[in-house]
This record gives structure tokens, C-alpha cells and sequence, in this order.
């Protein structure tokens, strides 16, 4: 049964087995988990609930009703760069590319090493097989990539790079290119569409609209939460929703749930709740190319290249008034480059970090995220912009922006594009993006070092657990949606069994 701010109106009071904090793509699969398991679930979900026909695929829409903050998150660096997040029942998995990776195992083998067996490959192989089942994992097909993604594999293949399409979470993509606007096609599948429904067929209740505010503690032991009702288009608080129930699972994401946490000074006595943050700082470039690559037709992220340990090369692209709101071009130069979108070809690359960030309280209740990129992930990333630069000029671009300065000149040659990617390229000279944010409450043996133990329960307050991209103990390297799924259905199982 599905509620929102229409129908939860004035002050009320429920009660279940468990109630989630958010509906993104760790309580979605921990719902799902714990309600086929016979559990009685309320989850409350700040954002609304849309249908795939309600996303009118506008990029001020989606910023204003999809994204956290309103598009307005960032981490601070030694420049400022956007942390999107999604907000709405599908959480960040509304807005995002769909592309599928299964955690690296040496990255497993490593978390199993420091204690954590239930997340070795081997274990969490078959939790994978089920999350790949439900959300519709399947391999890009060259149809729905179409030119951007095709140009930037003949690159790949020119140099022997070894890229390959991805596998993706939307089985019913018609390449309309808009990923990060909601799908209005409904092809995708983000958990609104399969887990979420799945844990509403077993009795789960949802509840959109609502801020969780409050997590209620009782002897030492979590025994619900408080939310604000809000009306999101007049953003009018019109309820509060108290949710008693034995257990409480956070699933409000690596800058949410450590928030709340904060917020009361809950389940940290290690002091590590909003630490060891990584972000998978990411930066793209792009080139000009004599036929018409239409760079917004197709699927968005189709197709990736692991250039080398740690530096994972993946194409993008962006709908034409983000992308022009992002360049300083004008004048006639500005006008020639405007023209000549349509012969734009694009490609990011992401690095493999490590937990050098910060969630903290800031101001006006708003998060305060800090990063402090080191000089090996900064060298990385500028290892992927000369990446780009030869895949693209390897494709048969003609003109390529280096991916730093200011953006108005661009280089005829490869060697002229190579030329500034030196290794002291400082991080501000770059245009650094992060759509990964993982850890702050990270999983582990140690209650002194870690804020949830191996079970997924904190170590410090009993009925309280965390089933969301915060528990990352380290940085994947890989794109994180399926880890984040599978990840929440080992916690969901361990508190259905506890
Ligand atoms: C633009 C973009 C593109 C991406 N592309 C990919 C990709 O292609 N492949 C991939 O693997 N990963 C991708 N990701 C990352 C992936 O989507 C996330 O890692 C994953 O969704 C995180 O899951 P989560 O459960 O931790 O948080 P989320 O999915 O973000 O869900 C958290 C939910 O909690 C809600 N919430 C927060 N605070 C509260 C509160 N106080 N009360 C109630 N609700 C609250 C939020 O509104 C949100 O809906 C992308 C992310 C973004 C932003
Ligand atoms: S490209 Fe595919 S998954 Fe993305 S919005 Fe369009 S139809 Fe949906």
C-alpha cells in the first residue's frame, strides 16, 4: 500500500517488525528481503513517488524533484565538486546510468580478510545471481548505445584497450538518453520497479513524502523513528508520522544516515559515524568529430574501458542544457562549438580512491562533506583524461579539450592535448565530479574502528541497523548500485534471523 503527503495528512501513529529509512537502492532490497521473510515493513522515503509516464524529461524538473538538495550537493576539496544523490521512492537509482558491476574480488577477498566472511566473493556470489535476476541485469546491445558509445569503442579497439559494453539494470531501454532525468519509459529498472513492488506484494507499507527526523531510542535500544510529512510541491510540513517498531534499518544513503546519526549522537563512541567517505572522483572530457555523433541519443553509459588498475574509463554524456551550462563559451568561437554539438563525442573516467572524506553536521541542517583527494588519486585522474584524449583522437576526433583550464581552447593535435596533462595538473585546474559516495558508516570486526559489525546491526545501539552504501568498508572501483543491493539483503537476512 502505497502512502504519500494526499493521504498521511495530520499526526499518526503506526506500528511494525521494521521500519526503513529510505527507499533507494539499499532499503528497497532490504524491504523486499525482510517482507518475504514474513517481517511487517514500513518504509518512509523523503522524496515522492513517481510512474515512469510522471517524469516529463526536463532537466529543472528532475533537479528540483529527483535530486537531493535540489542538485545543490557538494563535496568541498581544495575546489568544489556536485555529489548528485537521488531523493524519491528509487532513490539515486532513479537517476542513474543502470550500469551493473559485481564487486572486484580482491576487493571482497580483502573486507573477508579484515573479518568480514559473510561479503566474500563466494558468499556473496548468489546474493549477486538474485539481485541481477530482479533488477534485469542484462549486456548493452550496440542498437541501444548508438554513435557516442560506438565511437568511443572504435577508440578502445584502435589501441587494443580491451573495453567492452557494460551490463546494465533496464531491460525494456529504448536509448533515449536521459537516464539521469528518470526514465520515462519505465525501461530501466530502478528498485521503484521491481524490489520496492516485490516487498509491497509481501505487505510492505510505503510511505513517501516523509522525512524521517527523528530515530526514537528507548533503554539504550532503537525502537522507531519520527518523520515530517511535507508536501513536496509547496514544501509545507502537513504531518508527523511516528513509525514504533523492534527494529529500525538506515538506508538514507552515505550522506543521510550518517546525518542522522550526527544529528542525535548515535551509535558513535568509535567517532567514526561520517568518516572514511570515498566518492570515486571522476572526470570527463570530449572532442570534435566530423559525423554527427547526436551524443544525447542512445544509452548515456554504455560502454567502459579499464585502462588500467584503478582508473575505470566509461562514456557519458549529458542533455544539452546541462552541457552548455557547464562550457564559458560565446562570441563566434562559442557559436561554432554550439552548432557543432551534434559532432560532440564524450567519455568520463573514474578512479578507485581512498577514504579520505567527511560527513559532518553544517549549517542550516545540511550536510558539510569534505574530501581531501590524495596525490596518487589526483595522478589517476589526470592518468584518465590522457586516457580520453588518445581514445578519442584514436577514434577520429579532430579538435579535443584536454579536460582542464577554462574550456575555450582546444587542441588540434594529440600531442598538443597531451602536452598539459602533466602530472601536476592541481585538482582545481580539474573539473572533478563524484556520483559514488560510499563508507561513512563503515562495516566491521572492530568496534573501535567501524560503526556496524559484520551482522550489519551499529555496534553501539541494539535494534538499530544499516543496510545502504555508508556500510562500504573500502572504495570498489566499480560502479556501486549491485554491491549496495546485495550488500542490504545480507544485513536484512542476519536481523530476520536475529
Ligand atoms: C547521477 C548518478 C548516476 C549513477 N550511476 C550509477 C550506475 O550507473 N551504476 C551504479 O552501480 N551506480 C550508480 N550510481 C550510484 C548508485 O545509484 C548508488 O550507489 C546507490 O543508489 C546508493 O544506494 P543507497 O541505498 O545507499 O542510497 P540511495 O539510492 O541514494 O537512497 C537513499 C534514499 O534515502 C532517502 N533519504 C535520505 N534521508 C532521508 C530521511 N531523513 N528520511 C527519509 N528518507 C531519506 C533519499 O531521498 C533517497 O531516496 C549513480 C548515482 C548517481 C547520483
Ligand atoms: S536510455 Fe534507456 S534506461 Fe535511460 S532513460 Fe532512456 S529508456 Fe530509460
Amino acid at each position: 500500500m502505497a502512502k504519500d503527503a494526499k493521504s498521511l495528512n495530520g499526526t499518526r501513529r503506526i506500528k511494525a517488525d521494521v521500519v526503513i529509512v529510505g527507499a533507494g537502492a539499499g532499503g528497497g532490497a532490504a524491504a523486499a528481503e525482510l517482507a518475504q521473510r514474513g517481517l511487517s515493513v514500513v518504509m518512509l522515503e523523503e522524496g515522492h513517488r513517481y510512474r515512469p509516464r510522471e517524469f516529463p524529461a526536463s532537466y529543472g524538473w528532475a533537479i528540483n524533484h529527483l535530486y537531493a538538495e535540489r542538485g545543490t550537493r557538494i563535496v568541498e576539496g581544495e575546489s568544489y565538486y556536485p555529489l548528485p544523490g537521488g531523493r524519491g521512492v528509487g532513490g539515486s537509482t532513479l537517476i542513474n546510468s543502470a550500469i551493473c558491476y559485481r564487486a572486484p574480488d580482491a576487493i571482497l577477498d580483502a573486507w573477508a580478510d579484515a573479518g568480514l566472511e559473510g561479503l566474500a566473493p563466494e558468499r556473496l556470489a548468489p546474493i549477486y545471481d538474485l539481485v541481477e535476476a530482479t533488477i534485469g541485469v542484462t549486456e548493452m546491445h550496440p542498437l541501444q548505445a548508438r554513435a557516442n558509445n560506438l565511437f568511443i569503442k572504435r577508440g578502445s579497439d584502435a589501441l587494443g584497450l580491451g573495453g567492452g559494453f557494460v551490463h546494465r539494470n533496464a531491460p525494456g531501454c529504448v536509448g533515449c538518453g536521459i537516464c539521469y532525468l528518470g526514465c520515462p519509459s519505465g525501461g530501466k529498472g530502478s528498485v521503484d520497479r521491481n524490489f520496492i513492488p516485490l516487498a509491497e506484494e509481501h505487505g510492505t507499507e510505503v510511505c513517501a513524502d516523509c522525512k524521517v527526523a527523528r530515530i526514537l531510542v528507548r533503554d539504550g535500544r532503537a525502537v522507531g523513528v519520527e518523520a515530517r510529512v511535507v508536501d513536496q510541491e509547496t514544501s509545507e510540513e502537513v504531518g508527523r508520522l511516528t513509525v514504533d517498531a523492534d527494529a529500525v534499518v538506515l538506508a538514507a544513503g552515505t550522506v543521510g544516515t550518517p546525518m542522522l546519526l550526527l544529528e542525535q549522537g548515535l551509535a558513535n563512541r568509535s567517532d567514526q559515524v561520517g568518516r572514511n567517505l570515498a566518492i570515486h572522483p571522476a572526470v570527463g572530457t570530449y572532442g570534435m568529430v566530423d559525423d554527427a555523433i547526436n551524443s544525447w541519443d542512445g544509452v548515456p553509459q554504455a560502454y567502459a574501458i579499464p585502462l588500467e588498475k584503478g582508473v575505470l574509463l566509461q562514456t557519458y554524456n549529458a542533455p544539452p542544457e546541462v552541457f552548455f551550462t557547464t562550457q564559458p563559451w560565446s562570441g563566434a568561437d562559442g557559436m561554432r562549438k554550439m552548432r557543432m554539438l551534434k559532432n560532440i563525442a564524450m567519455c568520463g573516467g573514474l578512479v578507485s580512491d581512498g577514504s579520505n572524506g567527511r560527513v559532518q553536521l553544517g549549517r542550516h541542517g545540511k550536510a558539510k562533506v569534505t574530501y581531501a583527494l590524495s596525490t596518487r588519486d589526483r595522478h589517476r585522474l589526470i592518468r584518465a583524461l590522457r586516457g580520453i584524449v588518445r581514445v578519442l583522437y584514436a577514434a577520429g576526433a579532430t579538435e579535443v579539450y584536454p579536460g582542464i583550464g577554462d574550456g575555450v581552447d582546444w587542441a588540434k593535435t594529440e600531442s598538443d592535448a597531451l602536452a598539459p596533462l602533466t602530472p601536476d595538473v592541481e585538482e582545481r585546474e580539474m573539473n572533478v565530479y563524484a556520483s559514488h559516495p560510499m563508507g561513512t558508516c563503515r562495516m566491521g570486526v572492530d568496534a573501535a574502528r567501524s560503526v556496524v559489525a559484520p551482522s550489519g546491526e551499529t555496534h553501539d545501539v541494539p535494534g538499530l541497523w544499516i543496510a545502504d552504501a555508508s556500510l562500504m568498508p573500502s572504495s570498489l572501483g566499480v560502479n556501486p548500485q549491485m554491491t549496495v543491493m546485495s550488500m542490504a539483503i545480507h544485513v536484512a537476512r542476519n536481523l530476520a534471523a536475529a
